[in-house]
């Protein structure tokens, strides 16, 4: 069976080249992505569908909305919805991938980031000669916040993270969830949690052109007191995905050695910690 790397010490890479092709969550529009090896550290992405395909390294100075998804403006095209793929590939420990998109939306699949996991699975992961970017050490304590939503981090040995959701919606309400991750606990406990949306929302998100490749099939659908669509993968599976979504925003900078704690987090709010620790650690 696969072993999956230990913990976020060593560089790897993928062992050949996997695709993926699906529908884009606010596009609704098909779209295939090609991950593959690369001798480079950093995820790459380039274009299947464009002569401008000179590889570009992705950061989180290139993030440009997030307000339901965190897209990057890169070489005069937008990627979208790039979280939950970002998340599964430093989730599992690679350091070194380049991404092949055709489309400007990475496909949602079924909403978590297992199929990711599962098609790099497929792949295998082997080890790189080139280091990784050393993981990012905080010189002080950062807080960020927006209105109610706050994200710290504080110094730490590894990287750790507690996520505190608090909806109106008794289906979801107060839930919490703490995590010392490691690419195995990653892939057991969070890439498995899938988005999650509103009934009440639906309509008027679908109204304002969004979310047109949102569904029953790739969205949990809560509905105040229920959900529509169980059964849930685990009791607290938002918040499970509230975590998914932060590695991935933070992705694009590296994990740091710290604490991250967030409360009502948001792509905007992640985005913000992610340009403070880039502007505010040393390497180790
Ligand atoms: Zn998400």
């Amino acid at each position: 069976m696969f072993v999956w790397p230990d913990n976020y010490e060593n560089s790897w890479t993928l062992s050949k080249t996997v695709g993926r092709v699906g529908i884009g969550l606010h596009s609704g529009k098909e779209s295939e992505v090609l991950l593959g090896p690369s001798e480079e550290c950093g995820f790459y992405v380039s274009w299947l569908d464009s002569d401008c395909n000179l590889p570009l390294k992705i950061g989180s100075h290139q993030v440009r909305h997030s307000q339901l998804c965190t897209s990057l403006h890169l070489g005069g095209r937008n990627l979208s919805t790039v979280e939950h793929l970002l998340a599964a590939l430093a989730g599992c420990g690679l350091t070194h991938v380049e991404i092949k998109v055709k489309g400007d939306e990475i496909p949602l699949l079924d909403g978590s980031a297992l199929c990711w996991i599962e098609a790099i699975n497929e792949a295998g992961l082997r080890a790189v000669s080139s280091s990784r970017s050393p993981q990012l050490k905080l010189e002080k304590p950062l807080t960020c916040y927006r209105k109610n939503s706050v994200i710290s981090a504080t110094p730490a040995d590894e990287f750790n993270l507690v996520g505190v959701i608090d909806f109106p919606q008794k289906a979801i309400g107060h839930q919490i969830y703490s995590i010392q991750l490691t690419p195995e606990r990653f892939i057991n406990e969070i890439a498995p949690a899938r988005t999650f949306g509103f009934l009440e929302q639906l309509d008027y998100l679908k109204q304002k052109g969004l979310i047109k490749g949102g569904g029953l099939d790739n969205a949990l659908v809560c509905d105040d007191d229920h959900w529509i669509n169980p059964p849930l993968r685990f009791p607290d599976e938002p918040v499970r995905h509230k975590l998914l979504d932060l590695i991935g925003d933070l992705a694009l900078v590296g994990f740091p050695k710290a604490q991250v704690l967030v409360y009502r987090g948001s792509h905007a709010l992640h985005t913000d910690l992610a340009n403070a620790l880039a502007a505010n650690t040393s390497l180790t």
